[in-house]
């Protein structure tokens, strides 16, 4: 059967964090979206866990865009070896949006500020109603755990809309994350988004 997407975005830190797990799920991850025939979609960094997921899906055959920044080309220099496409954007907002075009589903892997960023703003629009792609954490060494009980604290005092826990599904490890894209239902704007491709 035919997987139900076609590309992934990956929020990820520019660094690579103090636990080789990180890099080891992101390099886990990037072979892995690979082998399912996902492009990878992601900041086009060659910088930290962005480098290393990057740099694992084209080794293992994957379609790897990237976009960046004018900015941040200096700071997180694309991986040397080229990517399958890097497009330059003139600002973060746009990395964001072109990003949110591109790709069927997210994930965030471990990271830092930035990736928080990225990460709250796909949730958020998802509870606006502006997409329902999939949006998913993993959860390499707890990372993820923090931000799942402040968005359970915000939604047990009433600042939430819904169930918004539901608005992004916690994987424990990269296999797991993988099989939950598998299951993924597309969206209608998913599947207009690929036609829109073709
Ligand atoms: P970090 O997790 O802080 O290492 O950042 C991961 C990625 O997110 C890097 O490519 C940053 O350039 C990017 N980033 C940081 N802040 C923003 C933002 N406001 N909008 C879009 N990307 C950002």
């Amino acid at each position: 059967m035919p997987h139900p997407l076609r590309s992934v975005a990956v929020f990820c830190g520019s660094q690579s964090g103090t636990s080789p797990a990180h890099a080891a799920a992101a390099r886990a991850l990037g072979a892995g979206l690979a082998a399912e025939g996902l492009a990878l979609v992601y900041g086009g960094g060659g910088v930290g866990l962005m480098g290393a997921v990057a740099q694992a899906a084209l080794a293992a055959g994957g379609a790897v865009h990237g976009i960046i920044p004018s900015f941040l080309l200096r700071a997180e220099r694309p991986p040397p070896g080229g990517l399958t496409s890097l497009e330059e954007v003139p600002s973060m907002h746009i990395r964001k949006t072109r990003m949110f075009e591109m790709a069927d589903a997210f994930i965030a892997l471990s990271g830092g500020l930035g990736t928080l960023d990225e990460l709250v703003e796909i949730i958020t629009w998802r509870q606006l109603g502006l997409h329902d792609k999939p949006v998913l954490l993993l959860d390499i060494e707890g990372w993820a755990q923090p931000f799942v009980a402040l968005v359970q604290a915000m939604t047990q005092q009433g600042f939430v809309y819904g169930a918004g826990r539901q608005l992004f599904q916690v994987a424990p490890g990269v296999e797991d994350a993988l099989a939950l894209l598998r299951a993924a239902a597309p969206s209608n704007q998913a599947l207009a988004s690929q036609a829109a491709r073709l």
